[in-house]
């Protein structure tokens, strides 16, 4: 019998964004936008950081492994009675399935988040010395991770960009600005690459995730209080 699992791979296609007629063609126009939005989101939001509550590379991976369909708010209320419990890959792998599925229980599939969890700091022991890897080939081996919870473990617990974190905001944003046309969130990184220096991936993720949070709304965003509303194809 098939076992379910979460995974967050990054393939699903991004909410709908209408497709704009002024999108900008070429990629000397992607880039100017690109600088701007870069350079103006970090004036607006200079503190823009990974809002999944963590002390460390093993919690990171935890934290993100939760965080499929669910909110970081939610995630950061059972991280801390999981990690006081499970502080290290060792304890992890030992654990009892029902214990850490009673404390992730109001994540969202948190049956599958719990196998994940148990296996993936069972792989950790098994094969890398209880630590987490700092290669993306490496990470997406583990249970519960794809290449999104891969980069956002590279870019924000060892400083490496390897990719841009794509998640549905940064998919939403990334076409409402015109920077990309496609949907699918592994070309949605791929076109945002070349766009911006890589020094600035992780930090990048973080900004447009802060900005549609706070004004790119899904349903209503609010343009008028916008920084990036000048160079946003869009308005
Ligand atoms: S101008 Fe509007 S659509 Fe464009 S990035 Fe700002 S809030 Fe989003």
């Amino acid at each position: 019998m098939k076992r379910s699992t979460v995974k967050s791979r990054g393939e699903k296609p991004s909410q709908k964004a209408p497709l704009v007629t002024r999108s900008p063609r070429t990629v000397a126009q992607k880039r100017a936008i690109a600088d701007r939005v870069l350079h103006d989101l970090q004036r607006e939001y200079p503190d823009a950081h990974c809002e999944l509550d963590h002390n460390n590379a093993f919690e990171l991976l935890c934290a993100t492994i939760l965080s499929a369909q669910c909110t970081d708010v939610r995630v950061n209320m059972v991280t801390p009675a999981l990690f006081a419990k499970y502080p290290d890959a060792n304890a992890l792998a030992a654990a009892r399935p029902e214990d850490v599925e009673e404390i992730v229980r109001t994540t969202g599939f948190f049956r599958a988040k719990a196998k994940n969890l148990i296996t993936m700091a069972g792989s950790l022991v098994d094969h890398h010395q209880g630590e987490v890897p700092r290669t993306i080939a490496e990470l997406i081996k583990l249970a519960g991770v794809g290449r999104k919870t891969a980069n956002v473990i590279l870019g924000n617990a060892f400083d490496i960009n390897e990719g841009v974190v794509v998640d549905t905001h940064v998919q939403r944003l990334s076409r409402r600005l015109g920077l990309t046309r496609e949907a699918d969130a592994i070309r949605i990184e791929q076109a945002l690459m070349p766009l911006f220096p890589r020094d600035s991936w992780a930090l990048l993720s973080h900004l447009l995730i802060w900005h549609g949070r706070r004004v790119c709304d899904a349903r209503k965003p609010r343009c008028a209080e916008c920084v990036v509303r000048d160079v946003c194809p869009s308005v």
